[in-house]
């Protein structure tokens, strides 16, 4: 904000520049005035002051006895409620020449601008009264009082204040231009089905005179109505920082942040990037209505079927449908370019959707506790048993038993348990360790690939692997292992 500075007048009595932006107007005291609830307890004085028939001064002096003194010397004082015309004016003064001050710098301030000599003719009384200390009136009230009085000033010589929401914006010198200035601000939202632009705030011009250094330019005022009212709106991406994130210390959610921020790959955000976190509310908000027709795609109805051979929870597709097409008009409204609502007036149906067929499993899931016992993880035929084996002519020990088979054979899981290991290992290959309830082991070696991952509950039977040659092997098998205790038992005599 800019502070105005004004030359000191010959004709009126020097005063503080004044800051047309922070001063609140005329009416918003008079609404002060009348919102305060103390105002209540001045409205009882006055009955009181009434009903009694005697002065203030004389009231005061009683309240003193009464021993009110202290609640009523400081919170109210003498003064003269201001009548112009006979009619009270709700403005109240602690000295009759707080009136007299303003008549002369009305009066002065009009003649220079006017041209002639201009006299404010009003009749002015006075009638004692009590009133809050902090609710006298200033001269400016009075300046701004008669100023909107003046009805036998030309239309095109007036200044006007301009308000929205009751704040004050400035004040502008002509009232053509700023009708002009509010058609440019509604035309930068319409579009070619715009069907009504309004206001969401409520401007008001308040006759005014005021001395010229007061008086801002229509390009200012444009700046001032469209100055974003929300304060910081945007933030930069530092390291370290995720969508997800900004999006909470922000108040949001990530559907919202990515609303203010289209375009933006939300997986993707680099250092000192700029996202906006905060819409951008001009002082005066634009709302639109606009009547739109578009193509929507119409999503396919879906059919279920129950199949009793798919578990639980899984389902399949059968047939995929083919989405159909609607013709669809809409209203949409939007306040500063953003869309608020949308109701659909009409829907034209111009492809109807085809049936979309999925299968829904039925059948119970197994548990995936284990049963204690162990069946064959995979057919085919043992090429090794466990213990001390020769090969090439050397002793060695072997930790399990091979079950030979076709490359790809799928792998199951002896018993229910957790997979506690799912990788490469060493000269196992592709291995998969299931822990079972008990703590008791199984190990499935060599494979080609994996079908589980670690942390996965698996139940008997389940397909956990297929079979290969990876690791130290010679042709495709399972090497099964298990182990009680951490120590390699013989899988012959557990398997059934
Ligand atoms: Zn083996």
């Amino acid at each position: 904000m800019t502070t105005q500075q004004t030359a000191p007048e010959q004709q009126a009595p020097a005063r503080p520049p004044r800051s047309p932006r922070k001063k609140p107007t005329l009416r918003q005291r008079l609404r002060k005035l009348r919102v305060t609830g103390r105002r209540a307890a001045q409205h009882a004085f006055e009955l009181l002051l009434r009903s009694r028939q005697i002065g203030p001064v004389a009231f005061l002096s009683a309240s003193a006895v009464l021993g009110t003194v202290l609640t009523v010397t400081t919170m109210f004082t003498p003064c003269y409620a201001v009548y112009v015309d006979g009619q009270k004016v709700g403005l109240s003064v602690a000295d009759q020449s707080t009136v007299e001050a303003a008549v002369a710098t009305v009066e002065a301030r009009s003649t220079r601008r006017l041209g002639y000599s201009y006299t404010v003719d009003n009749e002015i009384t006075y009638h004692f009264s009590l009133a809050l200390r902090s609710e006298l009136a200033g001269e400016e009230d009075f300046e701004d009082l008669f100023s909107t009085r003046m009805d036998d000033v030309a239309e095109d010589l007036r200044q006007y204040e301009v308000s929205v929401n009751g704040r004050s914006v400035g004040v502008i010198e002509s009232k053509t231009e700023f009708n002009r200035l509010l058609e440019r601000l509604k035309a930068e939202y319409q579009t070619e089905g715009t069907t009504s632009v309004e206001f969401v705030d409520t401007i008001e011009l308040l006759p005014t005179l005021v001395d010229e250094g007061e008086v801002i330019s229509i390009e200012e005022m444009y700046a001032r109505l469209t100055e974003n009212t929300t304060g910081e709106t945007t933030y930069e991406v530092a390291s370290g920082d995720t969508f997800g994130a900004i999006a909470y210390r922000n108040d949001m959610s990530v559907a919202e942040l990515k609303k203010l921020n289209p375009g933006v790959n939300i997986d993707r955000l680099s250092v000192g990037q700029k996202l906006n976190v905060k819409e951008q509310i001009p002082l005066l908000s634009v709302r639109t209505t606009e009547v739109v027709t578009y193509n929507e795609a119409v999503p396919c109805p879906v059919e279920k079927r129950d199949n009793a051979s798919m578990y639980k929870g899984t389902t399949k597709i059968r047939t995929q449908g083919v989405e159909g097409e609607a013709r669809v008009t809409a209203q949409v409204t939007r306040v500063n370019g953003i869309e608020k609502d949308r109701q659909i007036l009409s829907t034209v149906n111009l492809r109807s959707p085809t049936t979309t067929v999925m299968e829904v499993g039925t059948k119970e899931k197994p548990k995936t506790a284990s049963t204690g016992k162990y069946k064959w993880p995979c057919r085919g035929s043992i090429t090794s048993y466990f213990g001390y084996r020769k090969i090439f002519g050397s002793r060695s020990y072997h930790s399990g038993i091979d079950i030979a088979g076709a490359y790809g054979t799928t792998v199951k899981a002896a018993d229910g348990g957790k997979v506690t290991f799912a990788g490469y290992k060493g000269n196992y290959g592709y291995l998969v360790i299931i822990t079972h309830d008990n703590g008791t082991q199984t190990y499935y070696g060599h494979n080609s690939s994996l079908l589980v991952s670690a942390g996965t509950k698996v139940y008997q039977g389940q397909a956990i692997a297929k079979m290969g040659s990876t690791g130290r092997s010679t042709g495709n098998h399972c090497h099964f292992e298990v182990r009680v205790g951490g120590k390699a038992v013989n899988p012959l005599s557990y398997l059934k």
